[in-house]
């Protein structure tokens, strides 16, 4: 039988970090639920539907294919890794994924991507609607300011000139937004372990959650 650990956290808690080497370390499929909801956000900007139009963005989602591919995000076969980390995509890809029905889509989708594979995958509602009987679950939290520095540094890093300003108020708006949802709001279950990263480093966020995780 195949287990997953699931992560939930605030946008910039560096859950797709963590995940990301928990993934080679205890040899785990990674699977990054936002990039999912980012994918289908991309293509509605795209295709030029407006983010109000609920219905059109539920056939999208069903006429697409998101695939994860060596650590690249691919839709419809396309390499679309860098594209969904744009500020214009991380603008509306909270209000889109706040249609009950692409949620619908997307959780069967990340249901059955572990149904063969032991699995690491964040997101916002992975402990609590994805996998509420995952094996191991985690609520990853840092402070906004920490959260929007660190997201300013990866931007940085990757040559995206976005002020920090400009992070931290879109962190603070999709953080809102993905805390008052009407499907998949983000919570800490009960039974979720909390990690505090704001003062931790990456390296010790990883060894504090494999100390949990028997592989
Ligand atoms: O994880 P990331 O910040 O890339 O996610 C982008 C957005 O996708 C989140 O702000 C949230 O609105 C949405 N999301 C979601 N449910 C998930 C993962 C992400 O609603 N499981």
């Amino acid at each position: 039988m195949s287990f997953v650990v699931a992560i939930d956290g605030p946008a910039g808690a560096g859950k797709g970090t963590v995940a990301k080497i928990l993934a080679s370390e205890c040899n785990l499929l990674y699977i990054d639920t936002g990039a999912m909801y980012r994918a289908i956000a991309y293509a509605s900007l795209k295709n030029n539907i407006d983010i109000k139009d609920e219905n059109k963005i539920v056939e999208l989602a069903k006429n697409s294919k998101i695939e994860f591919i060596s650590d690249k995000t691919y839709l419809d076969g396309n390499d679309i890794s860098e594209d969904i980390r744009s500020m214009e995509v991380s603008s509306i890809v909270s209000p889109i994924s706040s249609i009950v029905k692409l949620r619908e889509i997307l959780v069967e989708e990340q249901r059955n991507m572990a149904k063969s594979n032991n699995v690491v995958m964040e997101g916002r509602d992975i402990t609590t609607v994805v996998f509420p009987s995952a094996k191991y679950k985690f609520y990853l939290d840092a402070t906004l300011d920490e959260r929007a520095k660190r997201r300013y540094i990866e931007n940085k890093e990757k040559g995206m000139d976005v002020s920090l300003d400009a992070i931290k108020e879109n962190i603070k708006a999709r953080d809102y937004n993905d805390m008052h949802k009407e499907v998949g709001s983000l919570m800490k279950t009960d039974d979720a372990i909390y990690v505090d990263s704001t003062d931790m480093t990456i390296e010790e966020v990883v060894e504090k959650i494999k100390s949990y995780i028997e592989v």
